[in-house]
């Protein structure tokens, strides 16, 4: 007997909500509380039989969290709104007595800056209460992190090399557009690169490595060097990493429209006037780009994403490993009328919170995932619909 909220009806929430409603063994009762209440109702018809409830909030506001969790007094609230309100949603659940999870990294609004420190900084607090948060629970950061420590306990006595590998071989016909939230996506993708290596983190420009690397089912794709969330706890919770690097895919067409966006300002986040008013060029530009979540329809092809590892083995071996999920954007268009990005974050985040909701993962404290036993996670991955593959001793090109 379980309550949840999920916070966040976008693409994310639509599939926590579907997936939510097809394990009542484990979510007795769903609530889907959002900024626009009539999307929450939407997804909840959608799913029918009475499974979800509606409700709406500004999870800008810790008060008007406070009242909707005192409303409705759930065991845990799954974060799917934005990276900006996950502050809020945590100070609310310490007031109320609420388990926290979410699938990005809090980020100020006004700089794009990824870093764990914010969130870990309330590690003590969550302890104390005897509360557990479970930090960047979708695909990458999420997955990622369960099966770096899926390889690190069943495999490896040192992993020294980690290449997380993402690569979105799907079609949706657009012209551009993009698979989450755009105003996070641009943000995330349009600043330097970075990696770590030998302790140190290297920092690289926008975009500026790349190479191609071979997806299965997939073949070769041009794949570009980003920061990604997940190395800062990565390397900290596997010491023994010597490189860590983060690959996404991108396509000429995305990455000239992208170019042409950043040269004509439209990718700023800080405020401009415009007739007399305040306006956030990269805010405007997310009302005139295609929704994400209606996308789904028309979208060919799969996503794949994984990790290389390089190491030693139990044994003290040399080993090299590469373990992956590839997704078909019409397949989880058909099951939650999602494509593929949001259903590979939705699926994990749903996952997770069943892990804490059955005891497997409950750890007063602020962790990631990758802090968590990994076996009966990857186990309901291949029960969800993100089954998972493994190749042993390859080429993993990185
Ligand atoms: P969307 O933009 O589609 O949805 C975000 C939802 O949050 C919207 O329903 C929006 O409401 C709601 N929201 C925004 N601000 C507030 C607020 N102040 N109060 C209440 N609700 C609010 O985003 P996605 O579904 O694509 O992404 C959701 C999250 O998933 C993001 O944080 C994203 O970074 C993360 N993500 C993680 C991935 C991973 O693998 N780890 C991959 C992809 C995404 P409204 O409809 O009114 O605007």
């Amino acid at each position: 007997m379980a309550k949840v909220i999920i916070i966040g009806a976008g693409g994310v929430g639509t599939v926590v909500a579907h997936k939510c409603a097809q394990n009542p063994e484990v979510f007795t009762e769903i609530v889907l509380a959002s900024r626009t209440r009539s999307k929450c109702e939407a997804i909840a018809r959608k799913i029918g039989n009475g499974r979800v409830t509606t409700d709406s909030v500004d999870a800008d506001s810790v008060e008007q969290l406070v009242e909707l969790f005192r409303r409705h007094k759930p065991d845990m609230v799954i974060n799917v709104a934005l990276p900006y309100q996950d502050l809020t949603i945590m100070d609310a659940c310490l007031e109320c007595g609420v388990n926290y999870l979410d699938t990005a990294n809090y980020e100020p609004r006004d700089e794009a800056h990824f870093e764990y420190s914010w969130q870990w900084a309330y590690k003590e607090k969550f302890e104390k209460a005897g509360l557990t948060a479970i930090l960047g629970c979708g695909f990458d950061p999420g997955v990622s992190g369960v099966f770096t420590a899926y390889a690190a306990k069943h495999y490896f006595s040192d992993m020294e090399y980690l290449d997380i590998v993402d690569c979105n071989a799907g079609d949706h016909g657009k012209a551009f557009a993009t698979n989450f939230n755009p105003e996070i996506n641009i943000r995330e993708i349009t600043q330097n690169g970075r990696y770590y290596q030998d302790g140190e983190w290297v920092t690289t420009g926008p975009l500026e490595f790349h190479k191609p690397l071979t997806y299965p089912n997939i073949g070769p794709r041009e794949s570009y060097l980003l920061y990604h969330e997940e190395l800062e706890s990565l390397v900290k919770n596997y010491p023994s990493i010597k490189r860590a690097r983060f690959w996404m895919t991108f396509g000429q067409e995305y990455l000239t429209h992208l170019r042409v966006i950043q040269d004509i300002g439209m990718a700023r986040i800080d405020e401009v006037d415009y007739n007399g008013m305040k306006i956030v060029p990269l805010q405007f530009l997310k009302a005139v780009l295609p929704n994400p979540q209606d996308l789904g329809e028309n979208y060919t092809g799969e996503t794949s994403i994984g990790c290389r590892i390089e190491g030693l083995d139990k044994k003290g071996e040399h080993l090299t490993y590469y373990i992956y999920n590839n997704c078909s954007h019409h397949a989880a268009y058909l099951e939650t009328g999602m494509q593929a990005v949001s259903y590979t974050t939705g699926v994990p985040a749903m996952i997770g919170a069943m892990m804490f909701l059955t005891g497997k993962w409950n750890k007063p404290g602020v962790h990631n995932v990758e802090e968590f036993d990994p076996d009966p996670f990857m186990e309901q991955l291949n029960k969800q619909g993100l089954p998972w593959h493994e190749e042993f001793n390859l080429d993993l090109e990185v």
